[in-house]
């Protein structure tokens, strides 16, 4: 059993009805357990982030910076368990766990920065009238909800954490029940630094305490991360209360590859969109539209490199893919698996689980796959790639926009002007040219369509968390 909520500054046992396991998913095993937070914990939580904000939004923003700078650091110095915690609890391969506690890293020196930068943007507001003068405050939103998904849990939650806490907003955080660990070090490091109490508040456990938090009414703005049935339930409750609401919701995304792409460069970019995290990734390219030159020489050599892919047990064998990372999970995926047999869907790599422990499935390419197909439309959230050809630039761009989704693409291309132009009719959050899945904490992330409501990163990031006040003066 683990203690693991902390609400006011404590370590607290929680006192719901919900037990916890936590996995181990290359074993299908639980290694540890925990007793989710009450609904009375959610809401202690909520009054103890209420009851730090009149000092916290009035701490000087270099002060803020200077935690945030702490948070970095502090990260760094739990580098090898935390990336461990992710081995061993996500499924991550070593090195796709040392990107993601980097990025946690990066995300908190970045705010750290832009809340040193926050003074100069309270500024005078020149005025054509005569006889005023106006000045902009961005003033904290108050106190946030912050829920999140397992799939990233170190960097999602530092996505939300950083920014909030660098616009002075005090935080209650809930993480995934299925890696409530890891965001734990967020609370260490918060004692460790002398973080005022109540600034920072975590408390774990499942949909009740999700709900708990994203109905209370005493939060000023709530940004989840999940799913979209999930994110609609967080919206019903945001719209009851009138208040604000930033949705990080699912994918559906293409990878165009034109016939003047190098096969072999389009293969790795193909693979690495749709494998890391074992395709546990909103912004998974799960949809490849290849145009007809090259085809199929493409998918005969995609094939290869999907069952050459090393799958295991990240933490004692080397590899390219682990599990995924629940067992819920794997059900899901392997019940698309029957779907395609059921569809009749010509699959050229994969499409089974693997016999052994563990919720393990094969890469899997299926091709030609209809357009009106559930595997075409639908979130799998798994190492599951469709694929179609197409012939024009003016069908990829409209097969592409063809759906609910509007997370990410990603378009192959040596010419660069065609790519560019792709880029700009393509109706999504952010595309890669030539590359795949490079997430940098400057620009922003973020959806269109059903892929969710507002932005993450960069200086969007900080905005979602602050309010514009002017004050305007009659010189009269
Ligand atoms: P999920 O929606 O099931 O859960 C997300 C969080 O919501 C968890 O903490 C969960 O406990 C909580 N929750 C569950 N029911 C709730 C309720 N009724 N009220 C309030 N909170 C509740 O999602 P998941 O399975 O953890 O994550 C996978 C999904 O997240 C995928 O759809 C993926 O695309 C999406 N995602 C999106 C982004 C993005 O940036 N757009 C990033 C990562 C994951």
């Amino acid at each position: 059993m683990t203690t693991s909520h902390y609400i006011a500054g404590r370590w607290v046992e929680g006192q719901g009805s919900d037990c916890i396991s936590v996995n181990d998913p290359a074993l299908g095993q639980p290694f540890a357990e925990l007793m989710a937070a009450s609904v009375a914990q959610v809401d202690q939580a909520v009054t103890a982030a209420r009851g730090a904000l009149p000092a916290w939004k009035n701490t000087s923003a270099s002060e803020r910076a200077t935690y945030l700078r702490g948070f970095a650091e502090q990260l760094g110095q739990r580098r090898e368990a935390l990336i461990t915690l992710q081995m061993r609890n996500n499924g991550k391969p070593r090195h796709e766990a040392e990107i993601d506690l980097d990025d946690a890293i990066t995300t908190f020196s970045y705010y750290a920065e832009l809340a040193e930068q926050l003074p100069s943007k309270n500024r005078d507001v020149p005025l054509a009238a005569p006889g005023f003068t106006a000045r902009t405050r961005l003033e904290p939103v108050g106190v946030v909800g912050l829920i999140v998904p397992w799939n990233f849990p170190l960097v999602t939650s530092a996505w939300k954490l950083a920014p909030a806490l660098a616009a002075g907003c005090t935080v209650v955080l809930k993480p995934s029940e299925v890696t409530p660990l890891i965001e734990q070090a967020y609370g260490q490091i918060a004692d460790a630094l002398g973080l005022p109490a109540g600034v920072l508040n975590i408390v774990n456990g499942k949909a009740e305490t999700g709900a708990a938090l994203s109905n209370h009414n005493g939060l000023d703005k709530l940004s989840f991360t999940g799913s979209n049935s999930v994110g609609s339930q967080v919206m019903r409750s945001a719209s009851a209360q009138c208040r604000p609401v930033t949705l990080e919701l699912g994918g559906k995304s293409a990878i165009v590859v034109f016939d003047d792409c190098d096969v072999d460069q389009a293969v790795e970019w193909i693979v690495a969109g749709i494998t890391w995290n074992a395709g546990q990734m909103c912004s998974a390219t799960s949809r490849l539209l290849v145009q007809d030159g090259i085809a199929d020489a493409l998918l005969t050599r995609l094939q290869a490199a999907l069952e050459n892919l090393r799958v295991g047990n990240p933490l004692t064998e080397e590899v390219d893919m682990g599990p995924l990372t629940s067992q819920a999970q794997w059900l899901k995926v392997a019940s698309y698996f029957a779907t395609a047999r059921e569809e009749g869907l010509q699959c050229l790599a994969g499409g089974k689980a693997l016999d052994r422990d563990g919720w393990f499935v094969s890469p899997t390419l299926y091709a030609d796959v209809p357009k009106d197909s559930r595997l075409w439309t639908e979130e799998i959230f798994g190492p599951v790639l469709c694929a179609r050809r197409f012939a024009t630039e003016e069908q990829a761009i409209a097969e592409a926009n063809d759906s609910r989704f509007g997370l990410v693409a990603t378009v192959c291309s040596a010419d660069l002007e065609r790519a560019e132009r792709v880029a700009d009719a393509l109706e999504v959050g952010h595309v890669w040219i030539n590359s795949v899945q490079a997430v940098f904490v400057e620009t922003s992330w973020g959806g269109t369509k059903g892929s969710g409501i507002g932005r993450e990163l960069g200086p969007w990031g900080l905005s979602a968390y602050q309010s514009v006040k002017h004050v305007t003066r009659c010189l009269g």
